[in-house]
């Protein structure tokens, strides 16, 4: 097999040609700026209006007024902190948890350094968030909680309900803000139902092009804007709006509604086989996550111990497989990843972690095909691994 077959889906996907074709009129003849008065705006307008209830129904908002449309998850997760903390100066207190995306680790840490009161929750050895010490942080000084929903390293998947009801348990007026960046298009995802305040999404990582996002924010929750200007988005993020790539977003979480039951079922049963058939033939594969853990479908995340996973992806993208080390972010770095190390994985497989991420464009083929050509790459790069001693003990461990 000569093509692509493409397991890093958590990073970005492929675009849909659906979603494609559904965007081409606005950048072809449909291009009027959506807030002219003239007929020629109201295609746009419209497009942009019927895209807004589409996420909003993706979502389960209550009115589509709670839908803002942004540039990615990173813009939507900004304009959630800050415009929650700018909107309430006088609290200082902030919560996350050890194993959030950069886009929200980072911009706690800058937060540290203006003068916020930051605590970091941490997650047991499966990655799953550790509630007792949630519940402990949260005071009446506490202005915001940010947890994500699924993470993109392990694909844990945090109980946000059960998070919202120990928050506002403790402090009704914090709000909570969900990244659901990883969530969306996986799992369902219930706004109302989970009771989060404002909670962020992003189009490529569900098939609609980089470059688009959404942030809902309950219409109890005020946020004061990051980007002032225009009256677009009512006045929360100016800025004319990207026609096309509305359309595009809209039609993506059309499709990502419509393949829930896919993901869940046939994404799953390929992710599913592709762990357990690595696990059972390579010696000392662990999975990093456990496996009763509750995970979106398409992700897993496996530790070969004592050898490098840099040098795994180099072998695998030989042969066309495209995997990752860690998040997209971070790869290019040889730090371990922070959420690896929040998990305490053992020094000896953390280096060796790889990421599979599945879409639902992945083919039983395709894992047929890794299932057969990594257990002698692990080999090979094992072979030549300075840990000898440690790799055979391991192997008359196993039998
Ligand atoms: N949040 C999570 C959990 C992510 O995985 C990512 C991207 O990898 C982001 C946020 C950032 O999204 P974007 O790339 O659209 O800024």
């Amino acid at each position: 097999m000569t093509n692509l077959v493409y397991l890093d889906n958590n990073a970005t996907t492929k675009i849909d040609e659906r979603v494609l074709e559904s965007m081409m009129p606005y950048f072809k003849e449909e291009y009027a700026n959506p807030s002219s008065m003239y007929n020629f705006s109201k295609n746009s307008s419209d497009a942009i209006k019927q895209a807004r209830t589409k996420v909003r129904d993706f979502v389960n908002a209550k009115d589509e007024k709670e839908i803002f449309f942004t540039s990615c998850g990173s813009e939507s997760a900004n304009m959630a902190i800050r415009g929650v903390l700018n909107y309430n100066k006088n609290k200082k207190h902030i919560i996350t948890s050890k194993v959030e995306h950069p886009c929200v680790l980072n911009l706690y840490q800058a937060l540290e350094k203006q003068g916020y009161k930051v605590d970091y929750i941490g997650v047991n050895s499966n990655g799953e968030l550790d509630l007792e010490e949630l519940n402990e942080a949260i005071n009446d000084d506490t202005a915001l909680v940010s947890i994500m929903y699924a993470n993109n390293e392990n694909g844990i998947i945090n109980p946000i309900e059960k998070i919202s009801e120990i928050i506002k348990s403790k402090n009704k007026d914090t709000k909570f803000f969900v990244d659901a960046v990883q969530a969306a298009g996986k799992i369902p995802i219930d706004v109302q139902a989970t009771g989060v305040d404002l909670l962020s999404i992003s189009g490529h990582k569900f098939h609609a092009p980089k470059g688009i996002g959404a942030l809902y924010v309950n219409s109890k929750t005020m946020i004061t804007p990051l980007i002032i200007g225009g009256h677009q988005e009512r006045g929360k993020r100016a800025g004319t709006e990207n026609t096309p790539y509305i359309v595009g977003l809209g039609k993506a979480v059309e499709l990502a509604q419509e393949g829930l039951k896919y993901e869940l079922t046939e994404v799953k049963r390929l992710r599913d086989k592709l762990e357990t058939n690595i696990i059972n033939k390579v010696y000392n594969a662990r999975l990093n996550t456990g496996i009763a853990t509750n995970r979106v479908p398409n992700t897993t995340n496996i530790g070969f111990e004592y050898i490098e996973g840099e040098l795994i992806l180099l072998h695998l993208s030989d042969i066309g497989i495209c995997a990752s080390s860690g998040s997209a972010c971070t790869s290019g770095s040889l730090e371990p990843s922070h959420v690896l190390r929040a998990m305490n994985v053992p020094f000896t497989a953390i280096h060796g972690s790889i990421r599979f991420s599945l879409s639902r464009f992945t083919t039983e083929k395709e894992i047929d095909y890794v299932i057969e050509k990594l257990p002698p790459i692990i080999e090979k790069v094992r072979s030549i691994s300075p840990y000898q001693k440690e790799l055979e003990q391991l192997k008359q461990l196993r039998g």
